[in-house]
């Protein structure tokens, strides 16, 4: 593979007769090019010509890309000129920076990248070359970064279309369904639930209120508590830096709520606004727009992004290893646009996310005491008919991947958990609702948020309760009828509210 760096440096004035470019430029190339690639490949000082304050390079490499060349010759030279002449580099920016470097698969469609440049493609070999690429963007290595933009971006279109990994690890028994309706019509005609008065969101009566929480205890009763989970409460925005650390930021950006801030609490300056709502008695939405930043966060979408925030830059001792705790306090605000359907996925859910972190070996055996408990729950208490599956971790899912059949994906690796909705069809030919999941995720957001353990390696992982789909699985299969209801189930919920009646 071969690249070429055309740089253009500015002085900040020109050379006196005393320095000798002929000498001096090509014996600092060669310096930065023996420091930045040295035996890894052939790199060299192919052209170069200066103009008064001008100077022109062009830096080949069949190795390492020669931008680290660049930023080590500007370096040096602007040391060397400082000290003989008085003279430093004021700026440079490479006027086109070509690149060879091979794609998994030939493309299937045109690939763009919203920065300067010109793409090739023949076969599996790609020649990508950026035009006037910024100072900045040669320090913050954007050229490697558009190069895995590329090379993801041509993975994704190969696996468009293909099936999602999905891989049965467990199935209960099946269970004859005491219920064949949609739970939330149910609920609905029995005023249990109202939809919302905005997207996708519900209001939950006191019967419905106090089965979600009934879920909840469940959950802290028979899971957490016996396994030594602690109780955290997070704030419910996420920081921009954290979804840029997780990665949800470039993965997700159409599926966050955005949190904007007022421009200014003073009343003067928003009285424009408050006459126009005295007058018109709707909102002026213009003004409004006028007077709000653009967003500065997003609401919570998963709460495990913010726990590492909590432990970033922190050594944990080991004495706090390995390290479990839970969040119930952040509500999970997804805009899910299309695909919202009842209770079961809506824009607004309840979720208890517990966070481990751990030796590798620890949180394996982790995994196995939750599995236990919640095969406990879920056999025992609810009594349902679910099943889990090896399915795409959810952070390989953003870069564009289907799934891993190796070794490592069954130690790293995302379990769904799948309860059958009589409802929806067949066992065998309809789609079982993923009522909750459990990932092991390895170094990837330790190592992100530099999360450090007292000794050896620190590896993390998540589980997501989801309250409403627990709630829904159990109702779909079950009925809205308690005397039905398994006696596990009727021992946790006690007498239910009397509801509301509406006449
Ligand atoms: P799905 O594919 O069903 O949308 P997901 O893969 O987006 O699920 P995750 O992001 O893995 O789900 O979230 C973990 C858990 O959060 C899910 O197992 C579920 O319990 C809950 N959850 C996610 N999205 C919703 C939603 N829109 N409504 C209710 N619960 C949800
Ligand atoms: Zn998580
Ligand atoms: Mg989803």
């Amino acid at each position: 593979m071969e690249h070429r760096l055309e740089a253009e440096l500015t002085l900040s004035g020109s050379l006196p007769s005393t320095v000798h470019p002929d000498e001096l430029i090509p014996r600092i190339a060669s310096e930065a090019v023996a420091r930045t690639i040295g035996a890894r490949g052939q790199g060299r000082l192919a052209e170069w010509n200066l103009e008064g304050v001008r100077l022109r390079i062009v830096l080949e490499s069949t190795g390492p890309r020669p931008h680290q060349t660049l930023l080590a010759f500007a370096r040096r030279l602007s040391e060397e000129l400082g000290r003989t002449a008085r003279v430093g580099v004021r700026s440079f920016v490479a006027a086109r920076y070509r690149t060879e470097f091979s794609l998994d698969a030939p493309p299937t469609a045109a690939i763009t990248l919203p920065l300067p440049h010109h793409l090739t493609v023949e076969g599996t070999l790609a020649t990508l070359s950026l035009t006037a690429l910024s100072e900045e963007g040669l320090r913050d290595n954007w050229m490697d970064r558009a190069v895995s933009l590329v090379q993801e971006k041509a993975r994704r279109q190969t696996y468009e279309g293909k099936e999602q990994f999905w891989s049965l690890l467990s199935a209960s028994p099946a269970r004859e369904p005491l219920f064949r309706g949609d739970p939330t019509e149910e609920m609905l005609k029995r005023h249990w639930v109202r939809s919302g008065p905005t997207k996708g969101k519900w209001f939950l009566g006191p019967t419905a209120a106090h089965l979600l929480r009934t879920m909840e205890r469940v959950a802290l009763e028979e899971v957490l508590r016996p396994l030594g989970f602690q109780e955290v409460v997070q704030p419910h925005h996420d920081s921009f830096e954290t979804l840029l650390k997780t990665g949800h930021l470039e993965g997700l950006p159409g599926e966050f709520y955005y949190v904007a801030e007022p421009k200014t609490r003073d009343p003067a300056a928003w009285e424009r606004f408050t006459d126009l709502v005295k007058i018109t008695r709707q909102v002026p939405e213009e003004e409004l727009a006028r007077m709000v930043t653009g967003p500065t966060a997003v609401s919570c979408y998963a709460q495990c992004p913010t726990t590492y925030w909590w432990l970033s830059g922190r050594t944990l001792a080991s004495e706090s290893l390995p390290l479990k705790i839970f969040d119930r306090a952040a509500v999970s605000n997804r805009y899910e646009s299309g695909g919202r359907h009842g209770l079961e996925r809506v824009d607004e859910f309840h979720r208890i996310e517990p966070v481990f972190l751990g030796a590798r070996e620890d949180l394996l055996a982790l995994r196995e005491q939750l599995l236990e408990r919640y095969r406990h729950v879920f056999d025992e208490v609810l009594e349902l008919e679910w099943r889990t599956a090896w399915v795409t971790p959810f952070y390989m899912q953003q870069s564009g991947r289907v799934g891993v059949e190796d070794a490592e994906a069954r130690v790293k690796g995302t379990i769904d958990f799948e309860a059958y909705l009589p409802y929806r069809g067949t066992r065998e030919e309809s789609e079982w609702l993923e009522f909750q999941n459990l990932s092991i995720v390895g170094e990837k957001y330790t190592k992100a948020f530099s999360i450090k353990a007292q000794k050896g390696e620190l590896w993390s992982g998540c589980t997501g309760i989801g309250l409403e789909r627990w709630l829904t699985a159990f109702l779909a299969q079950k009925g809205l009828d308690p005397s039905g209801w398994p006696a596990g189930f009727q021992r946790y919920a006690g007498e239910l509210p009397t509801d509301v009646r509406f006449l």
